[in-house]
């Protein structure tokens, strides 16, 4: 079986703007940019949720599902070979290791394909209950547009194609009682 990428060749030390050009910030191989989560992450969501509402839920879902997509695609090629199960744990890394939270696949039904992942701190409930804004529903919708890109090219392979998966957020930190 191939080794996974070292460090190194993953490339996964955020690389300040003294080694890149003044103004730029690299993570991964790619231009990242850090955000602060209980003040600007919290306004964007905020913000969409005040001004479009529900749909704000569907917009972060496909932004996450996208975004993960692109962040995903090279690192998953180095995964050929894999697992789904070993496949989903070395993506939620890369997600963990970013600053999303701490993504932890819990179960995993390869036949029909449905995977239990659970965070206790993800960045956007975090940001909820660090402003003490705690919701009726689950908010993470970021969060699962990313598992469900995670899922869908982890099990690309065994499929021979991309399915399209979705993530239903159950349980959420920031819901309060
Ligand atoms: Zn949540």
């Amino acid at each position: 079986m191939k080794p996974l990428p070292s460090d190194e060749e993953l490339d996964t030390k955020a690389k300040s703007t003294a080694e890149t050009a003044y103004g730029k910030l690299e993570f991964g191989g790619k231009r990242a940019l850090l955000m602060d989560v209980a003040g600007g992450f919290y306004s964007l969501k905020k913000t969409l949720r005040s001004d479009i509402g529900f749909f704000e839920k569907d917009f972060m879902t496909r932004a996450g599902q996208e975004g993960a997509r692109s962040y995903l695609l090279e690192f998953h090629k180095s995964l050929k070979g894999r697992t789904p199960k070993e496949a989903i744990e070395e993506m939620l890394k890369q997600y963990s290791m970013r600053g999303y939270g701490d993504f932890r696949l819990a179960k995993l039904d390869d036949t029909i394909m449905i995977a239990d992942i659970r965070s206790s701190n993800t960045a956007e409930a975090w940001a909820f209950q660090t402003n003490r804004d705690m919701q009726r529903e689950p908010i993470c919708s970021y969060s699962a547009g990313m598992l469900s890109a995670v899922c869908s090219l982890a099990f690309s392979d065994t499929h021979g194609a991309e399915i399209e998966f979705g993530a239903v957020e159950i349980e959420c930190a920031a819901e309060g009682d």
